[in-house]
């Protein structure tokens, strides 16, 4: 099957869409004819570009506004359409996009669209070109694809055909199971869409909120099944309207584009096998079981401060590389690794972002398998030189410059074959393994991050939540694996004036601004911590007060909460209790979370007070950092 994408749905002029679409790997464009006529080129030339770019020009698009009007307007459309013939021939593209027309004097009836389209298929023909008619979802007489469909059989002639649009079937609430009538050597070509389900006129829905496969909320696999049970042989192609996108980085937004495809294409398969039969085998999403490891790249000072934030919160320093300036730092179950090595990837990122989280490891149950999966769906793999003790552990490229490591059993070996003990004893905090990940992005990237992790691996979307920061809005949207062994919230800020938005401008996009440990007591480990001299974020007494209003917290309770700046919210009776570290480096902060009885939220409720709080330490805006 062949993959393409609509220029429409990514941001740039032509050339730039061209190269993006190109470099991610698609087989074919739809050209959006808004994009060409804003081009210098002429057809000829833009459409050799795109054969020279190796792709195909599967679809010019779109025709409106042509069939069922009455006499003159009748001839008139036709002329557009010879005109618009002419132009297909110079670009080279022979199937067109007719959508279902809007025009207020079109007098529908099945039998007259008909007539239009037969003799439109036969001026087609004429010149070797095809013509596909599409239901669009607010047509005036069709809205349909069943309908369309009707006008495409009904008017009988081989250069006619159908073409289904998943948002303008899904979207109008039609079962995509009809499509399973319709004879797939009748379907001319497929476009694909998925959004987030929002109630607001069809149109304005249609225009600003589509958005990747996988993305949304409508069952694009459940349409792509049906089309694919038909026999369709053609292409997918994505054609999304998003604001998001229109603002987004081109080559991201593609490369999300591809990846949606592969994705869908191994649901249909899983879901129903004979379907599909062209896409090469994938191993199925893995599950993460745990945070392995997180690591920062730090240098100097930083290093030495963050050792000290790191001791005053029970890590102990557990091993050394035997190769590599790499300290690993332990405390339960959670591994933090300092990484001071004058070259490779962490050396890198230091230059360009200062202290900052430079590589993630996963536990998941086949190292193999995940990085199979990530590279079928796009990701690049990640190697740098290793000495002969070195394990060869899988890595990826992930987004925002991070790598992402996988680690399963056999390979969790490497703490122990790579690091020498550094001997140092540990008392600890109570803390026992890594709760979660908090990444931040700019706004307009977050679909694409939700939809890495999506794809890979087994990871359910929580509800998007709004966060209010005092300077702005930043949205939420956490992942949670299957089991809970692997959380992460990725937050996009709009503005940089946001903690979250302020975060990505100082440190040059670096991506993980937080890092979340379990215990199973946060009293306990709150004085411990005390004992060992860790500073917690201060939290304004308003808030306790707050809280003693909203729930029904015993005072010694309350007051134990007072005095060591842990917060609280609760949802019937799960409980979720969280303190901070102070923010460091360019503002990424530690967080300790108790959960009890189920509570699997983070603590929503609380971000404003805790950005608030966090604000107010962080340097003023314009000074160097220290
Ligand atoms: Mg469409
Ligand atoms: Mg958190």
């Amino acid at each position: 099957m062949k993959f393409g994408i609509a220029t429409v749905s990514i941001s740039g002029n032509l050339e730039e869409k061209i190269e993006a679409i190109a470099k991610a790997g698609f087989d074919g464009i739809e050209i959006f004819e808004q994009d060409f006529i804003a081009d210098t080129r002429s057809p000829r030339e833009v459409g050799q570009r795109i054969r020279d770019a190796g792709l195909d020009l599967m679809l010019f698009q779109p025709f409106r506004d042509f069939e069922g009007l009455p006499g003159d307007l009748r001839r008139k459309a036709f002329d557009r359409a010879e005109r618009k013939f002419d132009l297909m021939q110079d670009l080279g593209c022979g199937l067109v996009l007719v959508c279902s027309s809007v025009h207020p004097d079109a007098l529908g009836g099945i039998d007259r669209a008909a007539d239009d389209f037969a003799e439109l298929g036969e001026r087609a023909a004429k010149r070797g070109l095809r013509v596909g008619y599409e239901a669009l979802a607010w047509g005036r007489h069709v809205d349909d694809h069943r309908d369309a469909w009707e006008v495409v059989r009904r008017a009988d002639h081989p250069s006619v055909g159908l073409i289904l649009d998943s948002f303008h079937t899904l979207g109008r609430g039609i079962d995509p199971d009809t499509i399973r009538r319709i004879p797939g050597d009748r379907i001319f070509f497929v476009q694909l869409a998925d959004a987030p389900r929002i109630t607001m006129d069809l149109l304005y829905w249609s225009r600003h909120f589509r958005n990747m496969p996988g993305e949304g909320d409508l069952d694009v696999t459940a349409f792509m099944r049906a089309v694919m049970a038909t026999g369709y042989t053609g292409s997918a192609s994505l054609e999304i309207f998003n604001d998001q996108f229109r603002g987004g980085p081109a080559r991201q937004i593609a490369s999300a584009g591809k990846r949606a495809l592969v994705n869908l294409m191994d649901d249909v398969r899983r879901a129903e096998p004979d379907l599909v039969t062209d896409l090469p085998d994938l191993p199925p999403p893995s599950a993460p079981t745990a945070v392995e490891f997180v690591e920062f790249a730090t240098r100097g000072d930083e290093a030495d401060a963050l050792a000290r934030l790191l001791r005053s919160m029970g890590f102990h320093h557990a091993g050394k590389h035997k190769s590599k300036d790499l300290s690993l730092w332990c405390q339960g179950d959670v591994r933090v690794l300092l990484n001071s090595d004058p070259q490779g990837h962490a050396d890198t990122s230091y230059v360009a972002r200062g202290t900052n989280i430079c590589d993630l490891g996963l536990r998941v149950p086949s190292a193999e398998d995940a990085v199979t999966r990530a590279l079928a769906l796009g990701s690049e793999r990640f190697q740098q030189p290793r000495s002969p003790e070195q394990l060869d552990i899988p890595a990826i490229r992930g987004l925002g410059g991070s790598i992402l490591h996988f680690v399963d059993d056999p390979l969790a070996t490497v703490w122990n074959v790579e690091f020498d003990p550094a001997g140092e004893p540990g008392e600890g905090a109570g803390l026992t393994r890594i709760d979660h990940v908090a990444q931040t992005m700019r706004y307009d990237e977050m679909l694409s991050w939700s939809l890495f992790y999506t794809t890979l691996f087994g990871v359910k979307k929580e509800p998007m939540i709004d966060v209010i920061d005092p300077d702005g809005l930043v949205r939420s949207q956490a992942l949670t694996s299957t089991h809970d062994g692997f959380r992460i919230t990725l937050n996009g800020a709009e503005t940089h004036r946001t903690l979250a938005g302020g975060f990505l401008a100082d440190s040059f996009g670096a991506s993980v601004q937080h890092v979340a440990f379990e215990t199973d007591n946060i009293f306990d480990s709150a004085e411990r911590l005390h004992a060992m001299g860790f500073d917690p974020l201060p939290i304004p007494d308003n808030y306790y007060a707050d809280l003693s209003a909203r729930f029904d917290l015993a005072p010694d309770r309350l007051q134990a909460m007072k005095s060591a700046s842990i917060l609280y919210d609760a949802n019937g009776s799960a409980e979720f209790l969280q303190l901070y570290s102070r923010p460091f480096a360019t503002g990424i902060f530690f967080e300790i979370v108790e959960r009890r009885g189920g509570y699997d939220g983070f603590g929503a409720t609380n971000a404003p007070f805790r950005i608030a709080a966090l604000k107010r330490l962080a340097r003023p805006k314009g000074m160097p950092r220290a």
